[in-house]
Parts: C-alpha cells; structure tokens; sequence
C-alpha cells in the first residue's frame, strides 16, 4: 500500500500544471481543445458550437476527451505539435484514425461514468 506522500508526489509529477477555460465559444467550432506538453495542459472547453449549445453532461463527456489528450501531452506520448504519437509521424493520417484520437474516443465515455455519473 503506498503511503498519502507518496501519492501525492507521483500525482505533482504525473499533472503538473493543468488550466481549464470554460468558454462560449471556441475558433473554428471546436466543441474543445488541449495545448500542452510534459510541463503541464491547458483545456478550453466550449459552452456552444455554432448554434449548438452543450448540456453540462455534453460539456463533461467533451472535458473527459481532453482530459485524455492532456494524459497523453504530460506522459509524452503525443508531442506538442500533434503530429507525433510515441515519436512517429502522423501528420498524413485523417483525423479519425490518429492513435490519440482513436484513444480519447474509446475512454471519454468511460472517464464521464467514472466521474459524473
Ligand atoms: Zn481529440
């Protein structure tokens, strides 16, 4: 069993420095964004796309794939430019079959039960 400091320690290591900004509305209609690297995240979450206004229960299933790709800039898989999955290049590969779109697609819906259900 690991010890509370311990935890701690590894979690400081693990998030570094995480911002979340809740916005009306994001460029080009995204419904969400992610920035970062192994230092630490930024998440900007959109409250409408278009005409499109999200329910708090869309906004978090929308947190839960960011949160995915923020795993993915602090653990290094995903590098900052975004082209880059576990240092090989992607930049050719359709938005539907990047590694870490097809990642924060299959666990968003399992982090929203996790958490807000
Ligand atoms: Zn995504």
């Amino acid at each position: 069993m690991l010890e509370l400091k311990t935890v701690l320690k590894r979690q400081k290591v693990l998030l570094g420095v995480m911002l979340l900004n809740v916005i009306t509305t994001l460029e080009h209609s995204a419904y969400a964004l992610c920035y970062g690297d192994r230092n630490g995240v930024q998440i900007d979450l959109a409250r409408c796309s278009g005409h499109l206004k999200f329910s708090l229960e869309e906004q978090m299933l929308n947190l839960a794939h960011e949160l995915v790709h923020a795993k993915q800039f602090i653990t290094g898989q995903l590098s900052p430019i975004k082209q880059n999955w576990k240092k090989k290049d992607y930049s050719t590969t359709p938005y539907s079959r990047q590694p870490w779109e097809r990642e924060a697609y299959a666990k968003e819906e399992k982090l929203y039960k996790i958490f807000w259900e």
